[in-house]
């Protein structure tokens, strides 16, 4: 097995609020047993991009023995919900409360914490 970049979740520290889930565009990333977990490690590319919207520090990247990443398997991840995880939670607006089943969000960071925001209420953060 190659020796790669790969999402490590430290089970003391998670609180599985489930930020991490929606971030991780292949789906590695689901709450089972109330914790969050890489489900499958060829699904997780290393990228990161979960570590900032973790409030608790659970997050980090480690270099270690992992399967390759299969572009393959996850674009099939996203197609077929695993039983007895949560496969998507939404997120809010912190400002609105919109759901992004009604507007588009996008993450942003704001003193210390990992954040969601509406396309609507982008501008009022941009220009107060
Ligand atoms: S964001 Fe952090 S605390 Fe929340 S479920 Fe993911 S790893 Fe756990």
């Amino acid at each position: 097995m190659p020796v790669r970049k790969v999402v490590r979740i430290d089970d003391e520290k998670c609180n599985g609020c489930g930020l991490c889930v929606t971030p991780c565009a292949e789906g590695a990333i689901q709450i089972v047993d109330g914790k969050a977990k890489v489900v499958r490690e060829e699904l997780c590319d290393g990228a990161g991009f979960c570590l900032a919207v973790c409030p608790t520090g659970a997050l980090s990247i480690e270099e270690r023995e992992a399967p390759e990443f299969s572009g393959e398997a996850a674009r099939d991840r996203t197609t077929q919900p695993m039983a007895g995880s949560k496969q998507h939670i939404t997120q809010r607006c912190f400002l609105c409360g919109s759901g992004e089943g009604a507007e588009v969000l996008m993450p942003c960071r704001f003193k210390g914490d990992s954040l969601w925001v509406c396309v609507r209420c982008l501008p009022r953060l941009i220009h107060g």
